[in-house]
């Protein structure tokens, strides 16, 4: 076999001292390591749960905004449709009065004293029968206007009955699911303070420092022999440190490093 890498001479160095720690009874084998392992995964199942449990109120939030849009459409249409029935009833109302100047003017007709004012009776007559027929054509439209209106008030009140069933779907949603994600929370918190407390004193601390300021991102694991985080190479040093179970951060990103799965104290 070639003569191993840097790396693998500092293992082979790490080796020796582990083994004589060991023998000296100074060094637990892997507990510090194994302790990151499983505070980096409680870490991410916190995060994951956290979203979760912020989720929530975004999603009620979003489908109270959603019904008051709907209220205010189902609003709108209401008051489109208010005038649509004003403006056909104006029209109503003119061509009606037309009709009885219309009969006012007839009776008149038998009147006329003379040829002329008879004839001008009779042209007032036709004007506004003339008038009369535009109107007529005008209501036509303003009530197919309100058939339109009236179909979009319908429209819209089942859409505010949609989005209402969907508040109330969603409502149940979180309602149902906060205290078991709560129970979740509550219990891998219980879990996380526990894995903690079997770290060393001053490498717990390191942690809690490191955790606060970045969360599940503050930890990675080794992957061969780069940053699980930044995927930089680890140099020997900081390997070999690992390798003892010793605190070591990732020079590059600064993620405190822990031996992924497969690894173990002690080995390569
Ligand atoms: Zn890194």
């Amino acid at each position: 076999m070639r003569p191993s890498p840097l790396l693998a001479e500092g293992v082979r160095l790490s080796l020796g001292v582990v083994n004589l720690a060991l023998l000296e009874g100074t060094v637990t084998m892997s507990a510090n390591i194994e302790a990151l392992r499983v505070l980096h995964r409680i870490h991410i199942q916190l995060t994951d749960l956290r979203s979760r449990l912020d989720r929530g109120p975004i999603q009620l939030n979003a489908a109270a905004a959603n019904v008051q849009r709907l209220k205010g459409c189902c609003e709108a249409a209401r008051e489109a449709l208010v005038r649509g029935k004003m403006v056909a009833d104006e029209k109503q109302l003119h061509l009606q009065e037309r009709e009885e100047r219309i009969e006012k003017h007839q009776a008149n007709l038998n009147k006329a004293a003379t040829n002329k004012e008879y004839q001008a009776i009779q042209e007032q007559i036709a004007a506004d029968n003339q008038a009369n027929s535009v109107l007529g054509d005008e209501i036509l439209e303003a009530l197919e206007k309100i058939d339109e209106l009236d179909a979009q008030v319908n429209a819209a009140n089942a859409d505010l009955s949609r989005g209402e069933q969907e508040e109330q779907r969603v409502q149940q949603t979180v309602r149902e699911a906060t205290p078991l994600l709560e129970a979740d929370l509550a219990r891998l918190t219980g879990e996380l303070n526990e894995t903690k407390a079997q770290l060393p004193e001053d490498f717990r601390s390191e942690f809690d420092r490191i955790s606060a300021a970045r969360g599940e991102n503050a930890l990675a694991p080794m992957e061969g022999e780069t940053c699980g985080a930044c995927y930089q190479t680890l140099n020997p040093q900081t390997v070999n440190k690992l390798l003892l179970d010793q605190p070591v951060f990732c020079p590059s990103c600064g993620c405190l490093l822990y031996l992924a799965e497969d690894r173990s104290v002690g080995a390569s």
